[in-house]
């Protein structure tokens, strides 16, 4: 039987959801988006919410927020999705690489404050897989060297670690509703940030700096507008705000499925640990279990997915270190060996099914099928 490693769980709630406002006369950025950026506001505990099209565009509009581009250095992690690397690199500025923990494989907090440079600006953690990096640290530093902190919390919309969730205490935290993201809306994003200035700044980013929107048009008639700032095409539908709405309230329930499936796989695989490595996940009191990853033996983990592929178990890689890419290699001149850590597990690192309505069962195949290529 195949087993895929995502299926997504969007339904009548959200066809009806979608139709409301096709009745409606804007489809662009109106009241649907206001209505979700409340709502996500207060499951994330944070002020404001700014919806954008992607995480990436949430990164980039951050670091533009804050006023951070050539000449400025910013510290973040080799082991992730490149659109982290990659929105520093849209705002003109340096994506500065410390090496990860090798227990976790968030970036090593304890390795941040020697990478600081005159240049420093900012400190961007990603929160991998779901398990948040330690933000009081990140927090304190940020503030005896007065650096900007960001979060990439594609994976996290429900942690908490600390007391704190993202964006909390870091100047954004920027999430992600991609297609197989904790709720999704196919491409979509948001900014949480507690500080007013900036949420109102980002808001005119997002929307090419314009000082009045089509909602406002909808709302007044027409005044003329003005463009104060160079800003972006990032802002969000109310299609997209519709199909999100009806997942809030499923976050919590969904997270408590994979919380299960992990307990799950985390049973069958127990006698393989020899050879199948979990990443430690106990330092948070939420962990969003966003993935399911194991590391194996480095020289064994390409031939596991060709065999588990052959076995119709569907499994992807989050992520091979990006430093060694060859774009990043090339704009950033890393070789092999420059982030020990992050290199061995983005060799050994491979994401099995998951999903919150996988059915139980399927943990049990994936485990056996996983024991049958590990004794090839
Ligand atoms: C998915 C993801 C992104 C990008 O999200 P988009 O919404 O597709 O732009 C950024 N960082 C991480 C860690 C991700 O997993």
């Amino acid at each position: 039987m195949n087993i895929p490693f995502f299926m997504h769980d969007l339904g009548q709630e959200e066809l009806e959801s979608v139709a409301k406002v096709f009745k409606g006369p804007i489809l662009t950025t109106g009241e649907t988006v206001a209505q979700l950026e409340k709502e996500l506001a207060a499951y994330l505990d944070c002020k404001h919410v700014i919806t954008v099209n992607s995480c990436t565009a949430g990164l980039h509009l951050s670091l533009m927020g804050l006023d951070i581009g050539p000449g400025d250095e910013v510290i973040t992690t080799p082991l992730t999705f490149v659109a982290t690397l990659q929105a520093i690199c849209y705002a003109g500025a340096k994506p500065m690489l410390v090496d990860v923990d090798p227990a976790t494989g968030n970036l090593d907090v304890n390795q941040v404050e020697k990478a600081i440079t005159k240049k420093t600006k900012a400190i961007l953690p990603v929160h991998l897989y779901g398990h948040m990096v330690d933000m009081r640290a990140l927090k304190e530093i940020a503030n005896k060297h007065g650096l900007r902190l960001i979060e990439d919390a594609a994976h996290c919309l429900e942690g908490i670690r600390d007391g704190v969730r993202p964006g909390q205490i870091s100047d954004t935290a920027c999430f992600s509703f991609f297609a197989t993201k904790n709720i999704t809306c196919g491409e979509g994003g948001a900014i949480a940030t507690q500080d007013d200035a900036l949420a109102a700044r980002l808001r005119l980013l997002r929307n090419h700096g314009m000082d009045k929107t089509s909602a406002d048009r909808h709302r007044e008639g027409y005044r003329h507008w003005d463009v104060n700032m160079l800003g972006w095409k990032y802002n969000m539908s109310n299609i997209e705000a519709a199909l999100l709405l009806p997942q809030i309230k499923r976050i919590e329930s969904k997270l408590k499925m994979r919380v299960r499936l992990y307990e799950e796989y985390t049973k069958h695989l127990a006698p393989l640990k020899e050879y199948v490595q979990m990443p430690k996940a106990e330092e948070c009191e939420v962990h969003s279990h966003h993935l399911f990853t194991v590391w194996v033996p480095r020289e064994r983990r390409d031939q596991v997915i060709e065999g588990l592929q052959k076995r119709q178990v569907s499994c992807v890689v989050n992520y091979r270190a990006c430093h060694l890419l060859n774009w990043f290699q090339k704009v950033l001149g890393h070789k092999r060996n420059d982030f020990p850590v992050a290199e061995k597990i983005g060799d050994q690192t491979l994401s099995l099914p998951f999903y919150p309505t996988m059915p139980i069962e399927h943990v049990a195949m994936v485990a056996q099928r996983l024991e049958e290529v590990i004794q090839e």
